[in-house]
């Protein structure tokens, strides 16, 4: 405790003086009307323009932005957060605790950095935070002259191109990554949607840059599937047993087959070897073991609309478009008797680790970053400050208790609930698996308690977000996968937010069916009767808006989306608008004053209970439970319930433990085990690890492709923007390589020079004539040969009217580059799976895999100009 203190207040005192700065310029900028404060802006960012210093207006930008924000959301940055902004701005991870204001921290390293006009992108994990955020803080860098775009993932390009071009951009981690990759398949500059790459602040920074980097992205082609040989792959786990045919490796999610197993397999396959490499059945059969043994439907993934969805394991969250590579997300569909999908060749891929590392200027926050702090260190380069809560923490962490089986841990916890219920104290019950969550559910009903099943199948992000939103609320019990609604603010006694929405929507929808049933007189005196809790105008404005015509056709799901989008608007245009904003605004302020009360009441209740019901496979997802209460200050307590079959412990905690445990246990009641706390610690930092050297590995390989990946698409990028007329010269010049280049081959092969003609007539189409015995003249003979077929099928095209004639070059050589790359990402993909297999004879496999990426790499160019001259020999005007 103490040794934290000492830490955080060396963070607080290596800023004070900023902090000081910030402070006594807040005092001026007090005195300041709008105007004059956008344009001391204006003037800021003229000042870096002529410095290229942001560190010289980095008091006053940050003093400026804390004054907008006063002014627009009457919100004032603590000192706390300016610190957090300042960690920001220093290119590391600033840990806050949830509820301690990230979104609007953010507000401060973005303001300032787009000063530069480079652009600013702010990631965060959904859509439905990108537009929460952008829309709140929009209106601060709106007043400051700053614009701010927001991606969602159902934009089109042209709306892309044009949102990223703001000063300040929100998007997902997910959008960003895919449009970089998008960006570098385009075959014309119009379609490129991403400037250059300048500063991000990454939120929720452990989910992005860590839970989510296990695996790369991919952009990928569908490519032919043997269906025939999946099916029969499944049906034939049949018939193998477990530790007789086959040997299940839990721990590394690995099968190994017998000797046994393999007589078993060819037996009825009735094939020789199931190793043949030219008809090889061992993967298959491979993988239909692990789909049946390892991957289980409602926990590894759930079936939805026929197809197998990734739920995944840090998060519970679904990944609809992730599928588990070489093979194996076909096989789970085989087992489950569904379509089995194409398999796909990739044609672009990226880490998260090396995309994000291609921002000049990187930053992340988070509640929980400590504990990955190596990983932060050596991979991006990223160190964690911790930053000191705005108030003191309160909230109690209980001791774990740990029960003897499964049966024992969850009724206990369906009692807690009751016993901890009965009083109002609302609970929340993080579980790591939909199936887990629906028993708890079942236990709870035999309570005839009530609850909020939330798990890995919601409707979308914002409904989790609501249901989360109320989980302060008094008597609430609610029951949600990890990290589900994520980055949502429980507010003890409820969140006034989601539900003044919801109010207005039932009041608007209830009444205008009334309307429209032609019920006016029975829905007047309803309607008073109900609504007479709100004020003369709120009931007016209601009226009013129920006579317009627009307003009344609109169906529900329209209803909602005006709501939506009025409350999102910075200043309404239409009387419809206008009329909704109030009704709004009435809410909000009727319930603020209710709020204000609820609130009172649940922190007397002692505030949100939080129950974990197994640990987790880090420390910082348990951790992001834990964070869930104690919100600014509020009271809460955690508690974890464990129990010896958990699978952390099963797994990772050795057979002694269990024992010694077992012994113990006699009954159903709960033991608190120092012992069992340090080995379930120590067991979840073995896990850590393990996952972290798997990310560590990929990102090794991976570095070695990003090198590549980086010479290929600044290639790309400057033919993009390079003007025919040089890139016909350098097409001109591959032509002539390529022709000095054959002419020594035929020459050391021994051709004469008329069969060295004929070679060339060949290529070129058309009789040459060319009499003599100097190679030399033959040579630039042929250079002049290739200008003119040149110049003839430019001419060609243009007869035929055809623009593309100018950009022929161009296109020519991005295709290749495209075709050649692909062909070197699968290549490098056979390449790593074989040096796999060679660090059987200790070879390293890393070393391998990279002597022979450069090696493919170096033929790469060659291969290129080959392929370009040879395909513009052949192109046909159409
Ligand atoms: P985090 O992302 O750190 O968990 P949020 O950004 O969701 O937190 O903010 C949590 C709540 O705190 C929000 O309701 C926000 O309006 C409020 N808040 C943030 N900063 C301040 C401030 N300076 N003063 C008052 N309320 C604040
Ligand atoms: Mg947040």
């Amino acid at each position: 405790m103490k040794k934290n203190q000492l830490k955080k207040s060396s963070i607080s005192k290596k800023y004070q003086n900023l902090v000081n700065e910030i402070n006594n310029f807040e005092e001026i900028f007090q005195t300041f009307s709008n105007n004059e404060l956008r344009a001391h802006n204006f003037k800021l960012k003229k000042r870096y323009q002529e410095s290229k210093d942001l560190n010289s207006v980095i008091a006053e930008s940050f003093a400026i932005t804390r004054e907008a924000s006063l002014r627009t959301l009457g919100l004032r940055h603590f000192d706390v957060q300016l610190i957090g902004g300042l960690v920001l701005n220093d290119q590391k991870i600033a840990e806050m605790k949830t509820g301690e204001g990230k979104t609007l921290v953010a507000t401060l390293p973005a303001s300032l950095n787009a000063l530069s006009e480079k652009g600013v992108h702010i990631v965060t994990v959904n859509d439905y935070l990108a537009s929460r955020d952008q829309a709140a803080m929009g209106q601060i860098y709106k007043f400051l002259g700053l614009s701010t775009g927001l991606i969602q993932s159902t934009m089109s390009k042209i709306d892309r191109k044009k949102n990223y071009s703001s000063d300040i951009t929100y998007v997902t981690n997910y959008q960003v990554a895919f449009d970089f990759l998008y960006d570098n398949t385009a075959l014309n500059l119009k379609d490129v949607v991403l400037p250059p790459f300048n500063y991000c602040i990454i939120d929720e920074v452990d989910s992005v840059l860590i839970d989510e980097a296990q695996t790369p992205l991919i952009l990928a082609d569908n490519i032919e599937t043997p269906v025939d040989k999946y099916i029969a792959a499944a049906e034939l786990t049949n018939f193998l047993k477990s530790t007789i045919h086959f040997i299940v490796d839990e721990k590394n999610k690995n099968i190994i087959l017998t000797d046994e197993g393999s007589k078993q397999v060819e037996n009825i396959l009735q094939v020789q070897d199931l190793y043949d490499p030219r008809e090889p059945w061992i993967p298959y059969i491979i993988n239909a073991i692990k789909a049946k043994t390892l991957f289980s439907n409602n926990v590894h993934y759930i079936i939805q609309n026929n197809r197998i969805v990734i739920v995944d394991e840090f998060t519970g969250r679904i990944m609809p478009d992730r599928r588990w590579s070489d093979g194996l997300h076909q096989a789970i569909e085989a087992k489950e008797q569904l379509p089995i999908r194409q398999k796909s060749e990739t044609s672009a891929a990226i880490t998260y680790q090396n995309f994000f590392l291609l921002y000049p200027k990187l930053s992340g926050m988070t509640g929980t970053g400590k504990t990955a702090e190596i990983e932060f260190e050596k991979i991006y380069k990223l160190s964690v400050d911790e930053i000191p809560t705005a108030r003191p923490n309160l909230r109690k962490d209980l001791p774990d208790l740990i029960f003897k089986d499964q049966f024992s841990k969850w009724n206990a916890i369906a009692k807690t609930c009751n016993q901890i219920s009965s009083t109002g104290q609302p609970i929340l019950i993080g579980t790591t698996t939909v199936e887990k969550s629906e028993m708890l559910a079942e236990l709870l009903k035999e309570y005839n308690l009530s609850y909020q099943l939330l798990n890995a199948k919601p409707e979308n992000v914002r409904r989790e977000s609501e249901i989360v939103a109320q989980a302060g609320k008094k008597s609430a019990i609610t029951i949600a996968t990890n990290m589900a609604g994520r980055g949502t603010d429980i507010i003890l006694g409820g969140n006034i937010v989601f539900a003044v929405e919801k109010k207005l929507y039932e009041i608007l929808t209830f009444s205008r069916n009334y309307i429209l049933l032609k019920k006016k007189n029975i829905f007047e005196s309803t309607l008073k009767t109900q609504l007479n809790i709100y004020s003369q105008k709120f009931l007016s404005v209601l009226f009013s808006l129920l006579q317009e015509n627009t307003f009344l056709q609109l169906s529900d799901v329209e209803v909602l989306r005006l709501l939506r989008e009025t409350d999102k608007m910075l200043s309404v245009n239409n009387s419809i608008n206008c009329s909704i904003k109030f009704l709004i605004n009435e809410l909000t302020i009727y319930y603020k004053k209710h709020q204000q009360q609820e609130n009172q009441v649940v922190k007397n209740l002692g505030g949100l209970y939080i129950i974990g019901t197994e640990r987790n496979d880090s420390r910082r997802v348990d951790n992001q439970l834990r964070g869930r209460c104690g919100r600014q200050g509020d009271p809460g307590t955690s508690q974890f319930f464990l129990s010896l079959d958990d699978n952390l412990l099963r797994l990772f905690g050795g057979p002694k433990i269990q024992n010694l445990l077992q012994s113990q246990m006699t009954d159903d009641s709960p033991l608190e085990s120092k012992l069992l706390t340090k080995s379930l610690n120590s067991a979840q930092q073995k896990v850590e690890e393990r996952a972290y050297q798997q990310r560590k590995d990929l990102f090794d390989y991976d570095d070695i492709l990003n090198q590549q990946r980086q010479t290929i698409y600044n290639a790309r990028q400057s033919i993009l923007v390079t003007p025919p007329m040089e890139i016909e010269r350098s097409i001109l010049g591959y032509g002539e390589q390529i022709i000095t280049d054959s002419l020594l081959e035929l020459k050391r092969n021994n051709f004469s020079n008329k069969q060295i003609i004929a070679v060339f007539e060949n290529l070129f189409g058309k009789n040459l004539i060319f009499n003599s015995n100097d190679l030399n003249k033959l040579k630039r003979y042929l250079f002049l040969e290739f200008w003119r077929f040149y110049e003839a099928k430019k001419l060609e095209l243009a007869i035929h009217g055809d623009t593309t004639g100018e950009k022929l070059g161009q296109t020519i050589i991005l295709i290749n580059i495209d075709r050649l790359w692909r062909e070197h990402l699968q290549q490098m993909t056979l390449i790593r799976e074989a040096v796999g297999w060679r660090s059987y004879g200790q070879q390293n496999p890393l070393y391998e895999y990279k002597k022979e990426a450069f090696k493919m790499f170096y033929d790469l160019a060659k291969d290129l100009r080959h392929l370009v001259i040879y395909e513009l020999l052949r192109s046909e005007v159409l």
